[in-house]
């Protein structure tokens, strides 16, 4: 058996982040991923997925050219080589993930692990690997619709989709949350009828409610088909077309479509990692249960990433996986606010937020205001010709604390850390306002809506 300090389970964001710090403190460490280094999020997640947005936003704008001045005629889209560019991209910076293992000297193991005691794995070809500290990362897979077929080539989840190379004629997608939204932007600028078809009764139903509602709104002047607090009830499939009957408010309805994406949340990988075996805590999801430093029931075995099931997103895992090996090096470790942890939509219009929705601060007691600045009224947002969104600010009536910013429209995405330091500070709308924002910048919306929450209202 060959032992280690650290050992992780799993290449993705949140493993492979935590092996370079473990590694970095000096720790003997090895990983062991059975796919690809950079796990979902780099292979069949956040990254290409990124890809295939920034070309339907390409075509977008090649073919709203007039509106700027430009007569570009027939626009030939390709889908196949958008498809084609977003693997490049994943495995450009799969090398990249490679590369830093080696640099840290970090023992990478392509295989698949399951516990055979409570600190010793085996691997799938025999191997035997033992360690102080195992960090179990091991990630999700697309929650499969009982009702659908997988194995028709019609029926998509997000990895089949990612593989297409052809754009569908139309498509139905299940589930609005930011998975679902975001195919359904890029295979509706390549020209597919898109329908959305969520249960609850909004769009991105994690968002603040005014976001929601704006994006519905665009989305439905963009021409997408969006039915909310709509269940699906059945489906028949004959390989070429996909009939589902949906039911809203007591009435039944039909929709036809080539193809159907289920984007309906994950579950989590723990079938194979045999931790029942060895007592391991899951939650009813199947998540492994870990506390506030993400340590499991069983003494040096964490869990971080997806597998965790607090909050599914690439940053989260890398930022748990610094926290464990924070802990396990002794350090202080700042235990996470989930909260807090900036959730990106890369839709169009861009959804940005971190801290609590207006709702949510109203159940946890706060007295609660709000301040809301249009893009229609900021100078970057016009000059691009994308005014649609707004930024809003959640805080306390008492001492004008912030407790939340929600925002929608151009570039928000690459605006809200600045926020995540504002919350961790507890700036009150009146220290935020006096933060100087450049000009002409979508940011400057931030400072302006603090001004409307000071009752001073610059430019509105
Ligand atoms: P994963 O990335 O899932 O990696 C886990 C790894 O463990 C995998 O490589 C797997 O092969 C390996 N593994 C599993 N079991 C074993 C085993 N027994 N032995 C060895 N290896 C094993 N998040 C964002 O923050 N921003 C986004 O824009 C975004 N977009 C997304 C788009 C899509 C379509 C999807 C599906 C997800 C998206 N996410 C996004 C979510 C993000 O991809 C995940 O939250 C993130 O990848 C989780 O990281 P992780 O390290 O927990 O696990």
């Amino acid at each position: 058996m060959t032992n280690y300090d650290v050992i992780v389970i799993g290449g993705g964001p949140g493993g492979y982040v935590a092996a370079i710090k473990a590694a970095l403190a000096g720790k003997k460490t090895a990983i062991v991923e059975k796919e690809n280094l950079g796990g979902v999020c780099l292979n069949w997640g956040c990254i290409p997925t990124k890809s295939l947005l920034r070309n339907a936003e390409v075509v977008r704008d090649l073919s709203e050219g007039e509106k700027f001045g430009f007569c570009v005629g027939d626009i030939k889209a390709d889908y196949a080589a958008a498809q084609k560019r977003s693997r490049e991209v994943s495995a450009r910076l799969v090398k990249g993930i490679e590369y830093l293992m080696k640099k840290n000297s970090i023992k990478v193991y392509r295989d698949s692990a399951r516990f055979t005691g409570k600190k010793e794995l085996t691997l799938a070809g025999g191997e035997k690997l033992g360690a102080k500290n195992i960090i179990i990362a091991t990630g999700s897979k697309p929650f499969a619709l009982p009702m659908l077929d997988y194995s028709k080539a019609n029926v998509l989840d997000s990895k089949k989709a990612l593989q297409l190379t052809k754009a569908p004629k139309s498509i139905m997608i299940i589930g609005a949350g930011a998975i679902g939204m975001e195919f359904a932007t890029v295979f509706r600028s390549y020209g597919a009828q898109v329908h959305i078809v969520e249960m609850l009764p909004r769009v991105l139903p994690g968002e603040d409610e005014e976001i929601s509602a704006l994006v519905h709104k665009e989305f439905t002047k963009k021409g997408f088909d969006v039915h909310v607090g709509t269940k699906l009830v059945s489906v028949k499939n004959d390989g070429k077309k996909v009939t589902a009957n949906f039911e809203k408010d007591g009435k039944t309805f039909c929709i036809e479509s080539e193809m159907v994406l289920a984007a309906t949340g994950v579950r989590p990988n723990t079938e194979e990692l045999n931790l029942k075996a060895f007592g391991f805590q899951l939650d009813r999801r199947g998540c492994v249960e870990v506390d506030s430093r993400m340590r499991t029931n069983v003494d040096g075995v964490y869990a971080i990433g997806d597998v965790t099931g607090k909050l599914a997103l690439a940053h989260t895992a890398s930022a748990q996986g610094m926290c464990v090996v924070d802990g396990i090096c002794g350090k202080d470790v700042q235990t996470l606010d989930y909260d807090n942890i900036p959730k990106c939509t890369y839709t169009v219009p861009e959804v940005a937020s971190a801290g609590l929705t207006e709702t949510k601060a109203k159940e946890q007691g706060y007295d609660v205001k709000t301040a809301v600045f249009p893009l229609s009224a900021n100078g970057k947002a016009v000059s691009y010709g994308d005014d649609a969104g707004f930024v809003k600010l959640v805080y306390d009536k008492k001492y004008g604390q912030l407790l939340g910013v929600h925002m929608t429209g151009i570039h928000v995405t690459e605006m809200v850390w600045g926020i995540v330091g504002y919350l961790q500070m507890e700036m009150t709308v009146e220290e935020m306002a006096k933060v100087v924002h450049p000009h002409p910048t979508v940011s400057e919306a931030i400072m302006e809506a603090a001004h409307i929450a000071n009752g001073e209202p610059i430019h509105i």
